[in-house]
């Protein structure tokens, strides 16, 4: 593994990358095109798995909207965020994928997704380029903190504790969701330890937790509920909801899951609710009710006067209280407006991605730590958080990219003119 303490006078700048998921993957890329010597360390037997697990339900890369309105995504870390995306927004993104043999297209929501629909495919071309441009990876390498002397990091290795000092170290660990694909969050300790102030690790992008009664779950779990609307302090999002052992899951839940969880902390509980027949005013849907065959039970009424799945009907009787209002118009409100209590988010290691992670004022415009001058971080180990629709790889690989030319801009600055100045007293 070469590092800088190489005396020979025509050696490469170094880095080790630390953390070969897309973010520290692509920093290692743009490093080795500009001629460095690079290391990618990850404790995992091998790379990329979490892409590779994002892949397995489609790999939405990125998103088509206008970039403005892509970069309102990430919320009050756009100013933080919004020069690293616009340096390698989704057009370079996907220009990527296609140098590497996957070209892309948009779906209907907008979303791109590559032209195999899959995250290996692209995974194994890239790790093929990244070999022939010289980027060693070394797995099974845990980052467990940082040396005695500025760039350097202590890595544990099958072949004992090593210490790697470096031109660079590009740090790109994940956030602290699905730790079994490597991204455990087990970084914290030592960035507070070296003085980085890390806000606390919070699933996002998650299912909710709801307190079904044993029935109702034991009939429809895993049932989609189709074409509804949930809404939380006026936003609603539509989309299809799935009933879940534990609760739910689904786009528009991922959608609402960070302001649940936000109220959830403040306030113990919170309660959206569902909209079953988005785009039908109650009083429609009143009449219906109201002109329905008497005799008819509440459920049949649900079901063949408005149309709801057996599911959603379900749906009713659970969430709606022990006796569901008769009269038409009050039923229908109800149906337009059922309240669901969510008592928690799901655990964090069953999140789609994580919250928290490296305060946005300890990281400089470059991406380099200020307090660590040297070590660079990306990814979703900093502090910022985006919905689903290809937001989080989009800002994981731009940010990748920002680290990896902040930490050549960097070395060019001071520790390439510092050997300048050096070999210009020797010679
Ligand atoms: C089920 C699922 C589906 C998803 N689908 C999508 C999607 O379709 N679109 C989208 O935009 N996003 C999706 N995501 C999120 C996306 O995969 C992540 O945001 C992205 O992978 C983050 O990239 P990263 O490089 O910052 O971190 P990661 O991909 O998490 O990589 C971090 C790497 O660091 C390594 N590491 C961690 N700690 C250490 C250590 N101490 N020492 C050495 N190595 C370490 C890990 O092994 C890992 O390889 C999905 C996530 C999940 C879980």
């Amino acid at each position: 593994m070469p590092d800088r303490t190489d005396a020979s006078p025509d050696r490469r700048p170094t880095a080790a990358v630390v953390g070969g998921g897309p973010a520290g993957l692509i920093a290692a890329e743009v490093l080795a095109d500009a001629g460095w010597s690079v290391t990618v360390h990850d404790h995992m037997a091998s790379v990329g798995r979490k892409l590779l697990l994002a892949g397995r339900g489609g790999l939405n890369i990125t998103h088509s909207e206008p970039l403005d309105h892509l970069l309102d995504r990430y919320g009050p870390a756009r100013p933080r965020l919004e020069a690293a995306v616009r340096a390698w927004d989704a057009a370079a993104l996907r220009a990527w994928c296609a140098g590497l043999g996957e070209p892309t297209f948009v779906g209907s929501s907008g979303r791109v997704f590559p032209s195999s629909f899959r995250a290996t495919p692209l995974l194994r071309a890239w790790l093929a380029r990244l070999a022939a441009s010289g980027v060693t990876v070394a797995t099974r390498h845990r980052f467990v903190g940082f040396g005695p002397v500025e760039r350097s990091i202590v890595l544990d290795t099958p072949d004992g504790r090593i210490t790697s000092e470096v031109d660079a170290v590009v740090l790109a660990l994940g956030g602290a969701s699905w730790p079994r694909v490597g991204s455990d969050g087990g970084w914290v300790d030592a960035l507070v330890g070296a003085g980085v102030a890390v806000a606390p690790m919070r699933p996002a992008n998650c299912g909710l937790l709801v307190p079904w009664r044993d029935e109702f779950v034991g009939r429809h779990e895993g049932a989609p509920v189709k074409d509804v609307e949930l809404s939380v302090d006026g936003v609603a999002v539509r989309g299809d909801v799935v009933v879940t052992a534990a609760g739910i899951e689904g786009g528009p839940v991922y959608a609402l899951a960070a302001s649940v969880r936000d109220h959830i902390e403040s306030e113990g509980s919170c309660t959206p609710t569902f909209d079953l027949r988005p785009g039908r005013p109650v009083a429609q849907l009143a009449e219906r009710i109201a002109s329905a065959r008497p005799g008819d039970s509440t459920s049949t009424v649900l079901r063949r006067a408005l149309g709801l799945s057996p599911v959603a009907s379900a749906l009713v009787r659970e969430l709606g209280g022990r006796h569901l209002p008769t009269d038409p118009s009050a039923l229908a409100a109800l149906v337009k407006a059922l309240p669901c209590t969510v008592v928690a988010t799901m655990p964090i290691a069953r999140a789609i991605s994580s919250a928290g992670g490296i305060r946005l004022d300890e990281v400089d415009e470059s991406f380099m730590l200020r307090r660590l001058p040297g070590v660079f971080v990306a990814g979703e180990m900093i502090d910022w958080e985006a919905p689903t629709g290809g937001y989080l790889l989009q800002a994981s690989f731009s940010t990748g990219v920002a680290a990896a030319r902040g930490a050549i801009a960097w070395q060019r600055a001071t520790v390439g003119a510092e050997t300048d100045e050096r070999a210009g007293r020797d010679g």
